[in-house]
């Protein structure tokens, strides 16, 4: 039995579906508000991180900047 996240459109209530074969998100109600209006998300585990793809060195530094990020 899959379960899947989904996010109301109306409201921005984050919620857990158990979701069958063939069942769309339109029929997904949302447990806060009532609406069928949300939308699958993809599962959060591993995709949490966000920038910060090593660019810590001289990020606010421009290029050629004398004793820029050297603590001068
Ligand atoms: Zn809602």
């Amino acid at each position: 039995m899959p379960i899947y996240e989904y996010v109301c459109n109306q409201c921005g209530r984050k919620f857990e579906q158990l979701v069958w074969s063939g069942t769309a998100a339109e029929e997904i109600t949302c447990p806060s508000c009532g609406e069928r209006n949300a939308r699958k998300v993809m599962s959060t585990f591993g995709v949490g991180r966000s920038g910060g793809a090593g660019g810590a060195i001289g990020a606010s530094c421009p290029a050629a900047t004398p004793g820029c990020g050297t603590g001068g």
